[in-house]
C-alpha cells in the first residue's frame, strides 16, 4: 500500500509515515522524490528500481521549478531548486540527510 503523505501517495518500500525506506531510515531520512518518469513519488532511487517497470530517469537542468521533493515532516513540497541550495526543508526548515547529495546523479542531470 502506498503512504498518503497530504495530497501525495508515496510507493516503494516504505516503512513509517515520514517516507523512511528500507534503504534510508535514519532520522533525517524524511525525503521523497517525484519520478520524472513516471510522476510518481518515492523514498529513492532503490524503491523506484525495485518497485517500477521501467528504469528510473532523471530531472533534466532546467527543471529546477519542479515541486520534486516532498518533505516527510511537514507533507510539503519544495522545488529541486530550494533543496539543492538547502540541507534543510524550505517549509517546516526540518534537517534532511545531506548524504542525499552524494547521489545527486542518480536524481538530477
Ligand atoms: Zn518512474
Ligand atoms: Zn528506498
Ligand atoms: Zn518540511
Amino acid at each position: 500500500m502506498p503512504l498518503r503523505v497530504g495530497e501525495h501517495l508515496v510507493h516503494g518500500a516504505v516503512v513509517d509515515a515520514q517516507t523512511r525506506c528500507a534503504h534510508w531510515h535514519g532520522p533525517r531520512d524524511v525525503l521523497a522524490i517525484r519520478f520524472p518518469c513516471c510522476g510518481r513519488w518515492y523514498p529513492c532511487h532503490s524503491c523506484h528500481e525495485e518497485a517500477a517497470d521501467h528504469p528510473g530517469e532523471v530531472w533534466p537542468a532546467d527543471a529546477a521549478g519542479e515541486r520534486a521533493l516532498l518533505c516527510g515532516r511537514c507533507g510539503e513540497t519544495s522545488t529541486i531548486a530550494e533543496y539543492l541550495s538547502s540541507s534543510t526543508c524550505a517549509r517546516c526548515g526540518g534537517a534532511f540527510n545531506e548524504r542525499c547529495r552524494l547521489h545527486h546523479d542518480v536524481y538530477f542531470a
